[in-house]
């Protein structure tokens, strides 16, 4: 199976929609309330990173650590509620570092295709493409834009190369 990335963009953005996301960085905590999860913070480095946990087979508890870096937990929450919103089966809530680890991978098909959705839906929920298009002004500072969206460096560089891409494809 092919990931579908239009398919996982597009319900990233019905989800931006639904949920009144009209502002960045994206404001996950309201995703969560809605859903009725339940969110903790922890404070311990040796921790996990940013996790939804299930309690029996539902998810139910949001997870962010504040002693890691959070851009990086932000984008593995989204991926976790791209999961949720793309109702994949079987899913991994708590995924294995190296499936998450690197998202410069996203288009690779070494990754199995649900990730590769998940990824798709979280880059477009953090870095949605309706608000990237009010910073061409600054579309080639990634550290600036980064902040802006609260999202890491490279997921900034990936959101941005497809931003390109989408509008080479508008041209032609
Ligand atoms: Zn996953």
């Amino acid at each position: 199976m092919e990931p579908n990335y239009a398919f996982s963009r597009n319900i990233a953005r019905k989800v931006l929609k639904d949920y009144d996301l009209s502002e960045v960085p994206t404001d996950l905590l309201k995703v969560f309330k809605r859903l009725g999860l339940k969110y903790i913070e922890l404070n311990d480095a040796e921790d996990i990173e940013g996790a939804i946990l299930e309690i029996d087979g539902k998810p139910a508890i949001a997870v962010l650590n504040k002693a890691k870096p959070i851009p990086r937990q932000r984008f593995t929450l989204a991926h976790e509620l791209g999961h949720i919103f793309l109702a994949h089966t079987q899913r991994d809530i708590y995924d294995p570092e190296k499936d998450r680890e690197n998202t410069a991978t996203l288009a690779k098909q070494s990754k199995p295709p649900k990730e590769v959705e998940a990824d798709v839906f979280a880059s477009e929920l953090l870095v949605p493409y309706e608000q990237l298009k009010k910073h061409t002004a600054d579309i080639n500072n990634v550290d600036k834009l980064a902040g802006i969206f609260q999202v890491s460096k490279q997921a900034m560089t990936l959101a941005v190369m497809n931003f390109w891409k989408k509008g080479d494809k508008k041209k032609s």
